[in-house]
């Protein structure tokens, strides 16, 4: 048994009493490449990292709802009648907002037992992470075992999305949830965002003697929220003027002419979209081939993508792009929405402890919040734990 079970099992035992039906466990992801393109209907290269939520689940005879979190000490007390009407709040919206999106999609709530269920989790809350994808998904594999739905994984990760859009509120895409599903070791998660499907592709660092390192750069902009709904209003009024459904549909051999017709900045932001979708593409083209320092060269252009043409990185995430740059990182990029958060490194192993360091001193030196790197591995998707 991992630290987490453990963890997770003692905090059942002693809220509960007894040993819970079983385990199940979800990760959180990186997005190796791919950023912005979800909501216009493109392209993503998420991974599943070896950090995840880990719930302890019983079923109970009555409609009673218990949760508790190593979160926080509060035991949380509901039943499936309040899940129904979606009276709930705090983080308990997520585990029952996956519940109640159960209720919508593929159980009937008054007709199921409640339960028990305790969470504990080892992916870092707010980093970038998707600590929310990684509840949402050990919490949706457990319901779906213990209410025996039997619902397939795309199904489970609309379920999750639904949960985090209309529970909590947060208006986010399906990749969280589906590399969080459908990761495996050494793999990545291919993802259209159009069609939700799917394609696992090996990635093969280990054997190439190379280590993602992740450098969360704590840095959280209040406009963070803002400049998200800036760039996706950008998005769709490129797509109106550009006459499609979604840039998705638009290729880079268009670009010439979507010069022609759009503003300045409207264009600069279709232009990410473009090439990023291209570039997704590219990469999953490139780790088939095994040539994993093409793949390292688009990480480095979708950064200075991101930097110049949709203007969402800030100088922390550059000043850790040009540290492993300078360090001989085949690639690096920001990764997640933007305005702060991560940036990804693509290494030798022997060099990522070098790369850390440097980064540390940087940031000091320029008088900023410490940085906090760590490498993170490709690993496999929720499932349950025996
Ligand atoms: P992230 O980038 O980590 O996904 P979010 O704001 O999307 O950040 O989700 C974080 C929220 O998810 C937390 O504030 C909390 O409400 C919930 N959450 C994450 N992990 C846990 C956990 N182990 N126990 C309870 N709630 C959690
Ligand atoms: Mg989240």
């Amino acid at each position: 048994m991992t630290v987490g079970t453990e963890r997770v099992g003692a905090l059942f035992a002693q809220t509960y009493g007894g040993e819970p039906a079983g385990l199940w466990r979800a990760p959180g992801r990186v997005n190796l490449i791919g950023e912005h393109t979800d909501y216009n209907e493109g392209f993503v290269l998420p991974f599943a990292i070896d950090r995840a939520t880990t719930v302890a689940l019983s079923p109970r005879d009555d409609r009673v709802v218990r949760l508790v979190s190593t979160f926080d000490d509060r035991v949380v007390e509901s039943d499936l009648g309040r899940v129904a009407s979606r009276d709930f709040d705090g983080w308990a919206a997520y585990p029952l907002g996956v519940a109640w999106a159960f209720g919508e999609r593929a159980v009937d709530l008054s007709r199921v037992h409640g339960f028990e269920l305790a969470i504990d989790s080892d992916v870092p809350v707010g980093a970038g992470l998707s600590s929310s994808a990684a509840i949402e998904m050990a919490v949706a594999v457990a319901l779906d075992e213990v209410w025996g739905t039997g619902l397939d994984r795309t199904a489970l990760a609309r379920i999750g999305q639904r949960a985090e859009n209309i529970a909590v509120g947060a208006p986010t895409g399906i990749m969280d949830q589906a590399a969080s599903v459908f990761g495996e070791a050494d793999a990545a998660v291919f993802l259209d965002c159009r069609s939700i499907a799917v394609e696992q592709v090996p990635l093969g660092f280990d054997a190439a003697g190379l280590v993602l390192l992740v450098v969360d750069t704590r840095v959280e902009h209040s406009h963070a929220t803002g400049g998200y709904r800036d760039r996706r209003d950008a998005c769709e009024r490129g797509a109106r003027e550009l006459g499609v459904t979604a840039l998705r549909d638009v290729t880079v051999d268009d670009l010439p002419g979507a010069e022609q017709v759009l503003d300045d900045i409207v264009f600069r932001r279709v232009r990410h979209v473009v090439t990023e979708d291209a570039r997704v593409q590219e990469s999953v083209a490139a780790l088939k081939a095994g040539d994993l320092a093409a793949f390292g060269r688009l990480m480095y252009a979708s950064h200075d993508s991101m930097r110049d043409d949709f203007e969402i990185s800030v100088p922390e995430l550059d000043a850790v792009v040009e540290a492993a740059r300078a360090a001989g990182a085949i690639g690096a990029r920001m990764t997640g929405g933007g305005f702060g958060g991560c940036a990804i490194a693509l290494l030798p192993g022997g060099d990522a402890a070098g790369l850390a360091d440097r980064v540390l001193r940087d940031f000091a030196d320029r008088g900023w919040t410490a940085p906090v790197p760590f490498t993170v591995v490709p690993s496999e998707g929720a499932r349950a734990l025996r």
